[in-house]
């Protein structure tokens, strides 16, 4: 974690449209209707329905706003859950992910009113079933027998989901083009996720009492223990997505925290080619880049790779991961026959995984609500279920079936 402002391991960072902000730590005990435990996306959503309510709110982070994933994530603003959705309705039934993907559709309109169309960029996503070349052999260029049988898995998968979400009427097209054959989601968006954060930081902070490294270290009903004071609240709500499970240990087997891996680039040459027209993933998501309003690619990938060593709480990026996503800049590069361009940023940051894939909305203990487990797409589905943890912690409201409680 940063002490504050910009981290200069983190791409996004270095966005010289972030608007800076700090928010002093808290300076002993005080009270509030409900405090909120981290300032990410999902706690900062939590924050914003909280005040619509008319109530008191402190909201702490142990670092700085989006000290977390929230700040270090793809950018990616996908529709539907983690799960592609045809999937999800195999396992919990069409109406109930039909209306989730509805839901996260209604979130990128909410955060575009919020923060405009500078933040939130509608430009759409592409899902290609892999990338063009194979990426980790520079010398070898051509797809062999099993990634051409991966990509016709992948391929019938994406029919798949096209057929489903065309019968439920989500807006889905076909994509062939330069860098493979897949799916269009026209409703998709991207955003740097540090503007997003500081956008609704700065929106909240003046109603909100908002701390900035003031770690929680115990929390139990009616009370947050900080290292700088108590947080006296009728309820608490924990939006904490990556390492929840050290937070509050009974969650441990309900969520696992694992770490996903990124790097930026200088922006491309020649300089205003555009190489990713939106954010682009591949190999079932695993894999995902885009490329930023200043030309540079943004990267992530590899878990599906390395599973084993990515189950960890460490946040510190590691050679083997980063050198598949050196390869996955260097296949987009090829494509778009340009030379790789330098990667200057790499970075980490952890994320909670749930077993059935569905995000956790649960009361831990008396008015204390979690939410997090978003399987690596929280930018969307971690504010709805923010709100949701706040309907359940005020007024008693039953999470809708497509979370875990
Ligand atoms: C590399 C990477 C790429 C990703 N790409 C995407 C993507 O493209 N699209 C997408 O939808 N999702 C993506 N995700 C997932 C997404 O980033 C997260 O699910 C989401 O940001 C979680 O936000 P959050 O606010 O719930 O939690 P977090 O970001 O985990 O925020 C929790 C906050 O709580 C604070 N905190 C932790 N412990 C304490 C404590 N004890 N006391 C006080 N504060 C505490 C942390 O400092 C942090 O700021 C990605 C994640 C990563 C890591």
């Amino acid at each position: 974690m940063s002490a504050g402002g910009p981290d200069p391991t983190v791409g996004w960072d270095a966005d010289p449209g972030v608007a800076w902000q700090e928010f002093a730590p808290l300076a002993g005990d005080a009270t509030a209707d409900v405090c909120v435990v981290g300032l990410g996306g999902s706690g900062l959503a939590a924050i914003g329905d909280l005040l619509d309510r008319g109530l008191g709110v402190i909201g702490i982070d142990a670092g700085r706003v989006a000290a977390g994933a929230a700040g270090r994530n793809g950018g990616f603003l996908l529709g539907g859950p983690a799960q592609a959705v045809h999937e999800f309705a195999a396992t919990f039934g069409a109406d109930v992910a039909v209306a989730f993907y509805r839901e996260t559709l209604r979130e990128i309109d909410r955060l575009e009113t919020l923060l405009g169309d500078d933040v939130i960029l509608r430009v759409g996503s592409i899902r290609v079933a892999g990338l063009p070349g194979r990426g980790d052999d520079d010398d070898d260029d051509h797809d062999d027998d099993d990634d051409d049988a991966a990509r016709q898995r992948e391929l019938a998968d994406c029919d798949a989901q096209y057929a489903f979400m065309r019968a439920h009427d989500l807006a889905v097209e076909r994509y062939d083009g330069p860098l493979g054959t897949g799916l269009y989601f026209p409703r998709d968006a991207a955003m740097n996720p540090v503007r997003r954060a500081m956008g609704l930081a700065a929106r909240y902070g003046a109603r909100a009492r908002l701390h900035e490294h003031t770690p929680a270290i115990a929390i139990r009903p009616g009370r947050v223990e900080t290292l700088n004071g108590v947080i006296h609240a009728n309820s608490v709500i924990v939006a904490v997505d990556g390492r929840l499970d050290a937070l509050l240990p009974h969650l441990d087997g309900r969520v696992r925290t694992t770490r996903l891996q990124m790097a930026a680039t200088a922006a491309v040459d020649p300089p205003g080619r555009a190489v990713l027209p939106c954010p682009v993933y591949a190999n079932w998501g695993y894999d995902y880049l885009q490329q930023d309003t200043a030309g540079r690619i943004v990267a992530g990938g590899g878990r599906d790779r390395f599973v084993d060593a990515e189950w960890t709480a460490d946040q510190r990026p590691t050679a083997p991961v980063q050198a598949w996503i050196d390869g996955l800049i260097g296949r987009v590069a090829r494509a778009a026959l340009i030379d790789a361009p330098r990667v200057t940023h790499r970075w980490a940051a952890s994320v909670g995984y749930t077993p059935d894939s569905r995000p956790l909305v649960a009361e831990v203990d008396r008015g204390v609500v979690a939410c997090g487990g978003y399987c690596g797409t929280g930018n969307l589905v971690g504010p709805i279920a923010a709100r949701t943890a706040v309907a359940l912690a005020i007024d008693g409201a039953a999470p809708p079936p497509y979370f875990a409680t």
